[in-house]
């Protein structure tokens, strides 16, 4: 299997506190990988670190085989060019999908493509109508996101990430601002896009979707990876006490 990203040796301090431990872990081509763990153990700290939205304190990222950073005492060595391609290569949709709300939901799509990549217009147009036809949105191309259902708002974020055909999308407790209605069609959206082969990297609390849609479940405590393995092995039979106790606060 094709290794798509690898992280080495990942360690985030914020000044005295340690938030990530020395994380191991990597995604391979096609692969959705499911992180979880409780509140404040470090989840979305680890999403940040790989496209450097926050600066890792030390430890090695890998993109496609290619170290695409390394961090020692919190410095990498990159501009602001080499990093705004790399995050075009890391998709991310985040709890709050942050839309323009003076855009289109065909503009917001559209805006990475050409502001980031630079595409000509009629790239941007064929990607925008693209990625909204592949959530299910594409009815909706002219709609504000003021217009839109959260749940709605939330596709058009995840087309928004996908129209910059990045290598893996992560995702980051995409449906915990939701109301419960809403929840089911992103779920599906992120099943389909695994289905069709996407690579991903997900947190989420939503261990239906774990079980049925992981190859592999990770779960993250104090900054560790405690344990991981097929969601069987993690959902169903987990060894240590913290994944119990984690579960059984989820379920
Ligand atoms: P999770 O996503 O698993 O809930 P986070 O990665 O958001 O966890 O946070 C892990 C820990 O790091 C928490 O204790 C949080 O308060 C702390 N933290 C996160 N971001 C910052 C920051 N920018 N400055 C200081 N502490 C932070
Ligand atoms: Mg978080």
């Amino acid at each position: 299997m094709k290794e798509v990203l690898r992280i080495e040796g990942l360690h985030k301090s914020f000044a005295e506190l340690e938030v990530l431990k020395g994380i191991d872990l990597s995604v391979d081509k096609g692969e959705t990988v499911v992180l979880l763990g409780a509140s404040g153990s470090g989840k979305s700290t680890l999403l940040r670190c790989v496209n450097f939205m926050e600066i890792p304190t030390s430890g090695r990222i890998h993109l496609e085989g290619k170290a695409i950073g390394s961090a020692r005492n919190g410095r990498i060595a990159y501009g602001e060019r080499e990093l705004t391609q790399l995050r075009s290569r890391v998709g991310m949709v985040f709890q709050h999908f942050n839309l323009f709300p003076h855009m289109t939901a065909l503009e917001n799509v559209m805006e990475g493509p050409r502001t980031v990549l630079k595409c000509d217009a009629s790239e941007c147009r064929r990607r925008g109508e693209k990625y909204l036809d592949k959530v299910g949105l594409g009815w909706k191309a002219d709609a504000y996101p003021a217009q839109l259902s959260g749940g709605q708002q939330q596709r058009i974020a995840i087309a928004r990430a996908l129209a910059m055909e990045p290598e893996i999308m992560l995702f980051d407790e995409a449906t915990s601002a939701l109301d419960p209605e809403l929840v089911g069609e992103v779920l599906e959206t992120m099943k389909e896009l695994a289905e069709e082969g996407m690579t991903m990297l997900i947190v989420t609390h939503e261990l239906g979707f774990a079980y049925t849609v992981a190859d592999k479940v990770l779960f993250l405590s104090e900054g560790s990876i405690l344990e991981q393995g097929t969601p069987a092995e993690v959902l169903t039979y987990p060894r240590q006490d913290a994944t119990k106790n984690f579960l059984r606060g989820h379920n």
